[in-house]
């Protein structure tokens, strides 16, 4: 499918169009007549790198939640208390 992502450069909005073979791109922002750039496809696109890491970052911060779970599961003992910060 040919969706492409345009940025207005004006207000910031992303907008997806999808652009048929032979059909004009849109050029001009439809809330602020800004001007549209288009982005790159999704895969590459910097906008969507933050989701991606996001996952990955949400999946560690499962096993933190689980490894400190189990931790304090296991008694107060050795939680802390082995590492001194002076
Ligand atoms: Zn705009």
């Amino acid at each position: 499918m040919p969706i492409f992502e345009y940025k207005c450069e004006k207000c910031g909005r992303v907008e997806e169009f999808l652009v048929l073979p032979g059909e004009k791109e849109p050029l001009t922002c439809r809330y602020c007549g800004g001007r549209l750039v288009k982005l790159p496809p999704q895969h590459v696109g910097f906008v969507f790198k933050g989701s991606g890491f996001y996952v990955n970052d949400y999946k560690k911060k499962e096993e933190k939640a689980k490894a400190r779970e189990e931790a304090s599961a296991r008694g107060k003992s050795g939680t802390g208390g082995d590492k001194k910060k002076s």
